[in-house]
């Protein structure tokens, strides 16, 4: 493999970067499939989906053409104004959506869902109190942060982060029964904790969530921005364990790559006020025709029943490595760690030098994130990658 990462590339980000993210070297600048490319043009297998969002693989031609398409006709639309492929993904996602989740608030990142999502528990129950859980992940802006676990993240920032918000244990009723009250508005989880080390949820913890929100006038929020849209094996991870929440908040794939986000909830808790809130970009025709070509492409691709079965094969697979350094390999559908008993960061360089980019979760999980296309094929090569960086 070429060592050779172009200079320019790296030190003129250098000089400029916020500082905010810790950098691997490497500058990627092609993706076709499963498959990325670095600037030396070594190829490498993405088994982090460009962090989840690219669920089709890259350059999806169905994707890149209604982006191009839409580019060519209108890209601009406030919500203030009607639009055709606006009314057209609203159709889709109500089509996916189980049960009465038909009204919307479209926006552009995963965060700005998550902050959608508490001001409209907020407006529709007139209360403040949220229950998060402990290793749980929402985002990084003020709101979503106070829901964020790590305290990495979320104490330098205390005095700003909402004082309303409770952190109960994951998978912990006792507990979740103890926090939430008639001042609850919202309960906010994820169904497969992902930044949080891919701990999946107990669904019979969920179904107890789903009856406490029932008897105190709560909202039952999912977090499905890295478990939605077909990632763990349904549309909707919650489906796996036969529940209807109130609201769900999608980011990530939704428009294949470009940036969106949107928070669905019951259209028996009825619409917001005008004006409560918006977003200058949010619904833009753009983001929609992606996020149509690409539910579309996932829906005609049947990719969420293929991620539910390839994903049951690599966690057979990882479990038969049988190896001394793995601790438990867990996962649902194509959301998959590997709980080390060392630290991940050396696995995941040794991995990237054998041509495979997985990411961490927390300081000793190795997740593996594939888009849903992924052949068993490119992942016998990821399984035997990770055996080899683990035998190093
Ligand atoms: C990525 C993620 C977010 C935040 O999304 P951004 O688009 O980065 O703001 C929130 N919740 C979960 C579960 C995520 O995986």
């Amino acid at each position: 493999m070429t060592d050779a990462i172009n200079e320019t590339i790296t030190t003129i980000e250098d000089a400029h970067t916020s500082g905010a993210y810790p950098k691997r070297p490497l500058a990627l600048v092609r993706g076709l499939g499963s498959t990325v490319w670095d600037d030396a043009g070594n190829s490498y297998i993405d088994a982090t989906s460009g962090q989840g969002v690219a669920l089709l693989g890259h350059s999806h031609p169905a994707v890149a053409e209604a982006i191009a398409h839409q580019a060519q006709t209108l890209i601009t639309c406030p919500e203030i104004f009607y639009n055709d492929r606006r009314s057209e993904l609203y159709t889709l996602l109500s089509d996916l959506t189980p049960g009465d989740l038909n009204r919307f608030f479209l926006c552009n990142s995963g965060a700005e869902a998550i902050e959608g999502a508490l001001k409209i528990a907020s407006l529709l129950t007139n209360r403040s109190g949220i229950v998060a859980t402990m290793r749980g992940f929402h985002g990084r802006t003020l709101g979503a942060l106070a829901l964020t676990w790590n305290p990495k993240y979320r104490e330098p920032f205390q005095s700003w982060t909402m004082d309303t918000v409770k952190h109960v244990p994951f998978n912990d009723l006792t507990a979740a029964q103890a926090a939430i009250s008639e001042n609850t508005a919202a309960v906010v989880v994820e169904v497969v904790q992902g930044e949080g080390g891919v701990y999946p949820i107990d669904f019979e913890y969920l179904r107890g969530l789903r009856s406490l929100c029932d008897e105190h006038g709560a909202l039952l929020v999912i977090d499905e921005i890295q478990t939605g849209l077909g990632r763990t094996g349904r549309w909707f991870a919650f489906q796996h364990a036969d529940i209807l929440p109130d609201t769900i908040a999608l980011g990530k794939g939704l428009a294949g790559g470009l940036p969106m986000g949107a928070v669905c909830w019951r259209e028996s808790l009825g619409t917001i006020p005008a004006s409560s809130h918006g977003s200058t970009f949010g619904g833009n025709p753009l983001a929609c025709a992606a996020a149509i070509a690409s539910l579309s492409a996932l829906r005609d691709e049947n990719l969420p029943e293929r991620a539910a079965e390839i994903g049951t094969w690599l966690v057979e697979e990882l479990r038969a490595l049988n190896h001394p350094q793995v601790r438990e390999v867990r996962g649902l559908g194509l959301i998959v760690g590997l709980e080390l008993r060392g630290r991940v960061t050396p696995a995941l360089k040794r991995l990237q030098e054998r041509g495979v980019l997985a990411l961490p979760a927390g300081l000793n999980v190795l997740r593996l994130l594939p888009p849903l296309i992924i052949t068993r094929d490119e992942l016998r090569r990821v399984i035997d990658a990770v055996r080899d960086s683990l035998d190093e």
